[in-house]
């Protein structure tokens, strides 16, 4: 998402919005406006044949009082991180300028723009796309193309997938996360009460893993899983304290102890604790299944949308 002070000078300035970034249209090359983290960065999608180490030693330092620049080599993207005033008259100015300091510093030294698509590789674009808070050439056809693929991934999550195996895996992956709480527990005779929302976490994680399918039922799935996994590491460990007691006693009749009438509540009341993190954890990995295909949708969304009509050289 597009954070919204630069979606104002997006509107602002009319400049069209690409997923994460924005595009400067002043410039017929791939240069535009995005953000990481709180920090304002401008950049530009350069043919890499026409950058190397030197010559970013150079521009850094020449554009030092502006901003930092950086180079991202994987989609030999210049970058520079821009000191952002407060207010917006004088952001929105401060945006405008660095771009222009960039644009000016790249051409001095015949730094030349990709013309090749981000996609495919092939040449001859006739639209931009958004890559890591970056605008960089692209073909509108294969932007399509990769919202299709993305949306195609959302349906495959919601509707593929093996249930069996990928519970198992939570029920598997939260035992593995409810270790560190019986470590603790067993080892310091404390309850780092925090951990215990380590278990949803690594139900989630196990249930991710067997590929489980992603819908609206997962959370349910790995809720009663992680709080299974809480009771079992709470009757694990008192049955190892009990042990420690007496050595010989039978785990069977420990076991109809605990899960009866008598035993039953004060189980409860000892797990009270844990369940309350354990839940902690259960919102967290709840938000984050629901962000997960959510995002996925909005990014698929937002490269059908910011497809521009403007031709880069
Ligand atoms: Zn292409």
């Amino acid at each position: 998402m597009l954070p919204k002070a630069l979606k104002k000078f997006a509107d602002e300035k009319n400049y069209p919005i690409l997923g994460d970034s924005v595009r400067c249209t002043r410039y017929a090359e791939p240069v535009g406006f995005g953000m990481q983290g709180s920090f304002y960065v401008v950049s530009a999608s350069v043919d890499p044949n026409t950058w190397n180490k030197d010559l970013q030693k150079e521009i850094k330092t020449e554009l030092k009082k502006i901003g930092t620049v950086s180079y991202n080599q994987k989609d030999s993207i210049v970058q520079m991180i821009v000191k952002a005033p407060l207010g917006a008259e004088k952001l929105h100015a401060r945006l405008e300028d660095s771009a222009d300091a960039l644009m000016q510093t790249l051409a001095r030294h015949q730094v030349a723009y990709r013309k090749t698509c981000i996609f495919c590789g092939q040449g001859e674009c006739d639209d931009f796309a958004d890559q890591g808070a970056a605008c960089v050439p692209a073909h509108t056809s294969c932007k399509a193309d990769a919202a299709e693929k993305l949306m195609a991934e959302v349906v495959e999550n919601e509707t593929n997938g093996n249930y069996i195996l990928a519970i198992l895996c939570a029920l598997l992956g939260g035992i593995v996360g409810a270790l560190p709480s019986a470590l603790t527990i067993l080892l310091f005779e404390t309850i780092y009460a925090v951990l215990f929302a380590l278990i949803p976490l690594a139900a989630y994680y196990g249930y991710k893993l067997a590929r489980g399918k992603m819908n609206g039922t997962v959370p349910f799935i790995i809720a009663i899983a992680a709080l299974l996994d809480t009771m079992v590491l709470e009757v694990a460990v008192q049955y190892i304290w009990v042990r420690q007691e007496a050595p010989t006693f039978p785990l069977s009749t420990f076991l109809s102890y605990v899960f009866s009438g008598e035993g039953f509540p004060l189980l409860l009341q000892d797990a009270a604790m844990p369940l309350v993190f354990c839940i902690v954890g259960i919102a967290i990995v709840w938000g984050q299944i629901n962000n997960n295909n959510r995002q996925i949708r909005q990014k698929a969304q937002q490269l059908a949308q910011g497809t521009t009509t403007s031709t880069p050289k």
